[in-house]
């Protein structure tokens, strides 16, 4: 089959995600044929750089070497296993070595296969713990402006109003508190927070939030200070703390995690997207000993949390998960995204001589931008969003929010493309 051939074959029995389809009248739908690093090449020959890391899950290129060589290992010895009452090698090696990275109190993984569902488990589990200790606490505590996927536990507890709204009557009821505009913002953001702990804080099972970078609400970057202040009071309220660092976690916020940054250990720690380093679906919850003693029972108390999915723990995609961990051992990405992120910056620095570039911002290995003054309705990020397919760039604006969230393995000459064609691009604007 050829593109349009492909194009029209795929149209016809396919829904795609987030999409409205219609749109595709206009926008054709590009097939890839394969990827390699930090390109990706449709059926044509044209290469395009992967400047959203597929959707954020990206760590190291696609068709990475030393990923798909231990892979192929996997895929030879045990491609899965039903995870109840069995186990293997890859997981018990990944969950000691993410145990081994996290420090006291988050020594128990719970497996999941995507990343909502690993916020349905860290939300039912830290409501199911507090009824082990004979309390009732029905209510959520969660940020506004903040994104925890797509069903419907996880969308409650989300605010963005694009994907929710239409759901509000079918959603559970949660409790919002503002998330900081600013850093001149915090104190007010506390206050609110303390007058919701105040009149709900006996209700409230968990406060969860995305710590150092709401990605999903236009790469909101707000502070440290806040998150960890935040997590205390809550904490101190007997709230558990369920820190999602699904988009966030193994090395975006520009440490390993991005609690590490703000001072303070979450009680469940959610891990998905990097995890795998963008090859296949896999999650895991990360909590205490302590609440894991609570559900540890003789089976007839009915204290066990039973949860579960299919496909929890895939041995293929915890294969994947260990090649990531010995890349980030073997290769210091940490120390070198660091840097690297600074140089980026410097580049991106020249953006903004275009006058409708407002609220530059990055925080590890994310950098955003916001295209401002457009009149209402205009979709000025999708304008852009095909004009940089022409360019050979994979952008997926949030609205009129600009970012790179590239994979780490991204050159500085490739970063030099991408913010020069992004010069000719903004230049071709009507303002
Ligand atoms: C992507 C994302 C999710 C949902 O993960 P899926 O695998 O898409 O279900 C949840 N929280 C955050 C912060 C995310 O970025």
């Amino acid at each position: 089959m050829d593109t349009s051939e492909l194009i029209a074959s795929d149209l016809k029995t396919i829904w795609h995600p987030c999409t409205q389809m219609k749109d595709h009248e206009k926008l054709p739908i590009i097939p890839i044929k394969r990827g390699k690093g930090v390109y990706l090449y449709d059926f044509d020959g044209n290469a395009y750089i992967d400047c959203v890391s597929s959707w954020w899950v990206n760590l190291f290129g696609h068709s990475n070497d030393y990923i798909n060589a231990k892979l192929k290992e996997q895929i030879d010895t045990l491609e899965h296993v039903i995870f109840a009452g069995f186990t293997h090698e890859g997981i018990i090696r990944l969950s000691n070595r993410l145990v081994g990275l996290t420090p006291k109190g988050l020594e128990k993984c719970f497996y999941a296969d995507n990343g909502s569902s690993c916020v349905e488990v860290a939300l039912k589990m830290s409501y199911h713990a507090h009824l082990l200790d004979g309390k009732k606490r029905p209510k959520f505590l969660s940020l506004s402006n903040a994104y925890h996927g797509e069903t419907i536990g996880a969308l409650s507890v989300g605010a963005v109003g694009l994907y929710k709204n239409t759901y509000e009557e079918i959603l559970i009821e949660c409790l919002q508190t503002p998330v900081p505009k600013d850093n001149a913002d915090i104190p007010n953001a506390l206050k609110a927070l303390e007058i919701i702990l105040d009149t709900e804080g006996k209700n409230i099972a968990a406060f969860i939030l995305e710590p150092l970078i709401q990605c999903a609400g236009n790469m909101h970057i707000y502070s440290a200070e806040y998150v960890l202040k935040a997590s205390r009071m809550c904490q101190e309220r007997g709230i558990y703390v369920i820190f999602d660092e699904i988009a966030v976690g193994f090395g975006r916020s520009g440490s390993l995690f991005a609690y590490e940054q703000c001072d303070i250990t979450p009680d469940f720690l959610c891990l998905s997207k990097g995890l795998s380093g963008g090859y296949m679906p896999l999650s895991v919850v990360m909590t205490s000993d302590e609440v894991y003693e609570k559900f540890y029972a003789p089976y007839e108390a009915h204290k066990a949390f039973l949860h579960s999915h299919s496909y929890t723990g895939n041995a293929l995609a915890c294969a994947c998960a260990n090649a990531v961990l010995d890349i980030f051992e073997s290769q210091d990405v940490i120390a070198k995204n660091k840097i690297f992120s600074h140089k980026i910056v410097a580049l991106m620095e020249e953006l903004k001589e275009f006058k409708f570039i407002s609220n530059f911002r990055y925080q590890g290995m994310v950098f955003a931008f916001d295209l401002v003054g457009f009149p209402q309705g205009r979709r000025v990020g999708l304008e852009i969003f095909e004009k940089g397919l022409k360019k050979g760039l994979l952008l997926r604006p949030l609205g009129n929010t600009i970012y790179l969230m590239p994979p780490y393995t991204i050159t500085l000459e490739e970063v030099a493309y991408i913010i020069d064609s992004l010069k000719v691009i903004l230049k071709q604007i009507q303002y």
